[in-house]
């Protein structure tokens, strides 16, 4: 699981994101409260941390802009502040949990697993091949800090790449699952690894969609190739 901080403090931003990462989760650091939402909307992340004093946008901001834009991402706030009216606040404006710096990392830890927990996601949601990670809850492909949506049917072909990663799909194996053996021509087949490859193309990912003549279609590291 991907996870946002949202911190303008360069010493304790390294501090989280290095913690996180031990703690199993990959991490990404942002310290501008603007930057932040537009990332956090994305979907690509499972847990916000999220300061409150920040530049551009303050927390709160962050936190309420989310919530009007319907995004349930969990928010864990993060202030050095403690008076009990900051605590509401974060609370009032749909944070889902609240701690105050500093604090012991462990209990950071614990704190994030139970978030992440609550909203039923695990690691099993999200492909990863190469460059690429492919979220299952949000069905967007995403490299680095970019991301897009994926339709439907681009979903159900890039995961069926990435499940057989190292091995063929046959032109038949994807119809079965796109179309499940309706009646459809070989070459939607060509159509849809061709919205894929422009996808990919977008976020300059490695990957490619590699096409085996008479064979089918494999997932390739590009540099590998
Ligand atoms: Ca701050």
């Amino acid at each position: 699981m991907r996870i946002l901080v949202v911190e303008d403090e360069p010493r304790l931003a390294e501090t989280l994101t290095q913690l996180l990462r031990d703690g199993g989760y990959e991490a990404d650091t942002v310290e501008d409260g603007l930057r932040g939402l537009e990332l956090a909307q994305k979907g690509t992340y499972g847990l916000l941390v999220l300061d409150v004093m920040l530049p551009g946008l303050d927390g709160f901001g962050v936190c309420r802009a989310l919530r009007e834009k319907g995004k349930s991402v969990p928010i864990l706030m993060l202030t050095a502040r403690t008076q009990v009216a900051d605590k509401v606040a974060g609370l009032d404006c749909g944070a889902d949990d609240y701690m105050t710096k500093p604090f012991a990392p462990e209990e950071l830890l614990a704190r994030v697993r139970a978030l992440t927990r609550r909203q039923g996601e695990s690691p099993a949601q999200e492909l990863a091949f190469a460059d690429v990670r492919l979220d299952a809850a949000a069905h967007t492909l995403s490299r680095g800090e970019r991301s897009v949506q994926l339709s439907p049917k681009e979903f159900e072909l890039l995961r069926l790449l990435m499940e057989r990663a190292g091995s063929v799909c046959s032109k038949g194996m994807i119809l079965e699952r796109l179309w499940g053996g309706e009646p459809a021509e070989d070459n939607n087949v060509e159509a849809y690894v061709s919205f894929l490859r422009k996808k990919l193309f977008y976020l300059d990912a490695r990957t490619t969609v590699v096409n085996l003549r008479k064979v089918g279609y494999r997932l390739e590291d590009g540099e590998k190739a």
